[in-house]
C-alpha cells in the first residue's frame, strides 16, 4: 500500500493561516487555505499567508480544497491561492457565501469552482471518500473532515467545542464522531486553542441572558462589537435588542454586509421590524437603540475606532453610551485596543468588557472536552495543530499523561512531513518550504524581507539621501557630498562629521574608480552606513546618488 503525507503549510506553532495538504502517492488534497496577522513589527503589512510553493509545484496533482468553516484563518487566502490553482473548492453553503463575497471584491474575472458540501454527508474526490462532521464553533456549518485513507480515517476536527446547548440548536454530531472512532482513526489532528483551560467551554448560549440584562439596564444607547463572523452571536445580540425593544443599528461595512447576507440566506434570523439605518436612528430615544460595530480588535479603520476618534460621521459617542466589548484580544491587538477604549471614556461611554456573566465564549474546546474527543474518536496517532508550541506542549503531555505512547504523538511544525505508510508513521527529514507571505493589501503586492528591514529602519532611523556630483570627463568628484534627511536625527554636528569622514574616504579614490558610478554608488553606501553607525549608533535607510556632469 501507498504512502500518505500530512503535511501543515501553516496552522502548527501558531493560530492561524490553517492550511494542511494530505496527499497521496497520486493525488493531493487541501484542507483549509487561511491567512494570519501580522506583529506590530511588520511595517504595512496587512495580512499573512502562506507560502504557496510545495501546491505550485504538485499542480497536477492537486484535486481540491475542502474547507472546514468560514473563519479568515481558515478561508482569507483563498483569493491568493485560487487565481494561481483553480482547483475545486468543497465548502458549505454559509462559507461558500462569505468566500464568494471576499473573492469578488479581491478577484475579478474568476469563476471559482464551488462544490457544495453538506454535513454529515461524505463524497468523493479523486477515489477519496471525504466526510465532513458537524462540529460546534463559533460560526455555523462548521465541520470537522474525515479521510477515509486505505491505512485507516485521517480526522481533522476543525476548530470545534462541544456545546451541549448552541445557539442554532445543531450540536455536534457526536454519535458520528463515536462511530468513526470504532472503525478505527489512524492519525487526529485536534484543536489545542484553549488546551491550557480546565473544564469545559460555557455554551455559547449564555451570553444571550447577559447581554439582555446589560440591554435592560443601560439607559442610553448601547454599542456592542465582535467579531462580525460570529453569526450565532449576532443572533444573540439582535435576540436581545428585540427582547427590550430597541432597535438594531449595524456599523461597519463588512458587519453590514456580513449581516445582511446571513439574514438573506436564513442563519440569522430577525424577529419583527427592528433593523433600521444609521439615518432612522434619530427618530428614537437612546434607549431604544443597539448598535453592532466592528472594530473589536482596535483595527485602526473599524467603525468603533473611528467613533472612539470623533471620525465616524453617522454616529457620535455620548456620556451614556455603553459599549460592550463581546469578543476576546487577539494576542497582539491589546495596545490598540486598549487605545480605542480610553478614547471613548474620555468621550463619556461606559465600557463592559468584563461582567459578572458571560458576555464572550470562546468556539474552542477547553481541556475536557479535547479529552473528550480523544476519548470518542480513538485515535492511533495524535497531532495537535490550530496552537502554538505552547498549546501542542501542554496537549502532548496530556496525552502521555493519559496513557498515550509517546511515539504516537506529534508536535508538528509548519513544513513538517508527517509520512504514514501500513507499518508507521514519521516526519521526514526533509522539510516544506512554509516561509511566511507577508501581503500589503493596499499595494496588492508580496512584502519581501528586504522591503521588512527596510521599513523597519525607515520606522525607526529615518533616510538619509547623499548626492555626490563627478565630471565624467576627467572622473573628478566635484562637490562635498550632501545630504537631505528626512526622519533621521542626529545631534549638533554628526551630519557634518558624517559627511567630513565621507569626503576623506572618497578622497583617496582613483580617477578610473569615479568614473564607475555603479561602484562609487556602491562604496558611498557602505562607507557611509559604517560612518553613521560608528557615530550616531542609528541605522537609516541610506540612497546614494551620483550625478555625473
Ligand atoms: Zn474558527
Ligand atoms: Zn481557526
Amino acid at each position: 500500500m501507498g504512502q500518505i503525507r500530512v503535511i501543515p503549510l501553516g496552522g502548527t506553532g501558531e493560530i492561524g493561516k490553517n492550511c494542511t495538504v494530505v496527499e497521496t502517492e497520486t493525488d493531493l488534497f487541501l484542507v483549509d487555505c487561511g491567512i494570519s496577522f501580522p506583529h506590530e513589527e511588520h511595517h504595512g503589512v496587512d495580512i499573512v499567508i502562506p507560502d504557496f510553493t510545495y501546491l505550485l509545484e504538485r499542480k497536477d496533482k492537486f484535486r481540491g480544497i475542502i474547507i472546514t468553516h468560514a473563519h479568515e484563518d481558515h478561508v482569507g487566502a483563498l483569493s491568493f491561492l485560487l487565481p494561481q490553482i483553480n482547483v475545486p473548492v468543497y465548502a458549505t453553503p454559509l462559507a461558500e457565501a462569505l468566500v464568494r463575497s471576499k473573492l469578488e471584491e479581491r478577484v475579478k474575472h474568476l469563476e471559482p469552482n464551488f462544490q457544495r458540501m453538506v454535513p454529515g454527508v461524505p463524497f468523493e474526490l479523486a477515489g477519496m471518500k471525504i466526510e465532513p462532521i458537524r462540529v460546534t464553533h463559533s460560526i455555523p456549518e462548521t465541520c470537522a473532515i474525515a479521510f477515509h485513507t486505505e491505512h485507516g480515517i485521517i480526522l481533522f476536527t476543525a476548530d470545534f467545542k462541544l456545546d451541549a446547548s448552541p445557539v442554532d440548536h445543531l450540536t455536534s454530531d457526536v454519535k458520528r464522531l463515536a462511530e468513526i472512532g470504532e472503525e478505527g482513526v489512524l492519525l487526529l489532528l485536534c484543536d489545542s486553542t484553549n488546551i491550557d483551560r480546565q473544564g469545559w467551554s460555557p455554551s455559547e448560549s449564555e451570553v444571550g441572558p447577559s447581554l439582555k440584562e446589560i440591554f435592560h439596564k443601560a439607559d442610553g444607547r448601547v454599542l456592542v462589537t465582535q467579531f462580525s463572523s460570529n453569526i450565532h452571536r449576532m443572533q444573540q445580540i439582535v435576540d436581545a435588542a428585540y427582547a427590550t425593544k430597541r432597535k438594531v443599528v449595524v456599523g461597519g461595512r463588512r458587519m453590514d454586509m456580513t449581516f445582511q447576507l446571513m439574514r438573506r440566506m436564513g442563519y440569522l434570523k430577525v424577529e419583527g421590524d427592528i433593523v433600521i439605518q444609521h439615518d432612522e436612528a434619530k427618530k428614537y430615544k437612546d434607549h431604544e437603540l443597539a448598535i453592532i460595530v466592528t472594530g473589536s480588535q482596535g483595527e485602526k479603520m473599524a467603525a468603533l475606532s473611528q467613533m472612539s476618534r470623533g471620525e465616524y460621521s453617522r454616529l457620535k459617542i455620548m456620556p451614556g453610551d455603553t459599549v460592550v466589548y463581546s469578543a476576546r484580544p487577539i494576542p497582539g491587538n491589546e495596545g490598540g485596543i486598549w487605545r480605542v477604549v480610553n478614547n471613548l471614556v474620555r468621550r463619556g461611554a461606559k465600557i463592559i468588557d468584563e461582567f459578572h456573566s458571560p458576555i464572550h465564549v470562546s468556539g474552542h474546546a477547553y481541556l475536557d472536552e479535547i479529552k473528550e474527543m480523544v476519548r470518542l474518536t480513538k485515535p492511533f496517532y495524535v497531532a495537535p495543530v490550530h496552537g502554538e508550541p505552547r498549546h501542542q506542549q501542554h496537549f502532548r503531555n496530556m496525552l502521555l499523561e493519559d496513557g498515550h505512547a509517546e511515539h504516537r504523538v506529534f508536535v508538528l511544525d509548519n513544513g513538517d512531513q508527517l509520512a504514514i505508510n501500513d507499518e508507521r508513521a514519521w516526519i521526514d527529514e526533509d522539510k516544506v518550504t512554509t516561509s511566511d507571505v507577508y501581503i500589503d493589501q493596499h499595494g496588492n503586492a508580496v512584502v519581501s524581507r528586504d522591503v521588512l528591514r527596510q521599513r523597519t529602519s525607515l520606522a525607526n532611523d529615518g533616510v538619509v539621501v547623499l548626492t555626490i556630483v563627478v565630471d565624467k570627463r576627467d572622473g573628478a568628484i566635484l562637490n562635498r557630498p550632501r545630504a537631505d534627511v528626512s526622519g533621521f536625527v542626529a545631534s549638533g554636528d554628526a551630519v557634518e562629521d558624517i559627511l567630513d569622514d565621507l569626503n576623506n574616504i572618497l578622497g583617496r579614490l582613483s580617477p578610473a574608480e569615479i568614473s564607475q558610478a555603479e561602484f562609487l554608488e556602491a562604496t558611498v553606501l557602505e562607507a557611509s552606513q559604517k560612518i553613521i553607525w560608528r557615530r550616531t549608533s542609528q541605522k537609516p535607510v541610506v540612497i546614494p546618488i551620483v550625478e555625473a556632469v
